[in-house]
């Protein structure tokens, strides 16, 4: 998970958001040390991490913030969400309710980032295909109406995690260059 005296061509702030308890701390874990934990405590204290990765021939520093509790409406302040070039929205699929508030969550993001924000839908816990409650096709029907990427992963079973966060980070280099 990367070399520290690595030299850096680029960082780029991406911030997950979502309702409480969708996994976005574990996403993050996943990504970040390649750890998951059932039984994760809320966040509390840490702000980012970071993994370096190698996007296009260039060692991109992903610097990935988690919200830390801040999940009630409107309590997400807009210093995280400055400087930020990506973000992952996400919801779990076996809660209804986490979808339904998709849209506000886009409205927040819209009125606090940058235009150029490229964004990723993501339903997790797709291990937990036997209590699904929201359907794919819904998600994927939103995504492509908002013009959203959109993955669902697994953060249990590291699926899809690693493609999500590239194919975030490949789209804001691609963006940039
Ligand atoms: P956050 O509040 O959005 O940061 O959610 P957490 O990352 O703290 O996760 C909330 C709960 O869901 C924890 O008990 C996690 O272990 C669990 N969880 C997170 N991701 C997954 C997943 O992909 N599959 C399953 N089955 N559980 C998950
Ligand atoms: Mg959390």
């Amino acid at each position: 998970y990367g070399d520290p005296n690595q030299k850096i061509d680029y960082i780029f702030k991406v911030v997950l958001i979502g309702d409480s308890a969708v996994g976005k701390s574990q996403i993050l874990a996943r990504f970040a040390r390649n750890e998951f934990s059932l039984d994760s405590k809320a966040t509390i204290g840490v702000e980012f991490q970071t993994r370096t990765l190698v996007i296009e021939h260039k060692s991109v520093k992903a610097q990935i913030w988690d919200t830390a509790g801040q999940e009630r409406y409107r309590a997400v302040t807009s210093a995280y969400y400055r400087g930020a070039v990506g973000a992952m929205l996400v919801y779990d699929i076996t809660k209804r309710q986490t979808f339904d508030h998709i849209p506000r969550w886009l409205e927040e993001l819209r009125g606090h980032a940058d235009k150029n924000i490229v964004i990723i839908l993501i339903g997790n816990k797709n291990d937990l295909e036997n209590q699904r409650a929201v359907p794919m096709e819904d998600a994927k029907e939103f995504a492509q109406k908002e013009g959203l990427f959109f993955l669902e992963t697994s953060a249990l079973e590291a699926t899809n995690v690693e493609t999500a966060f590239l194919t975030v980070l490949t789209e804001i280099y691609n963006v940039l260059n």
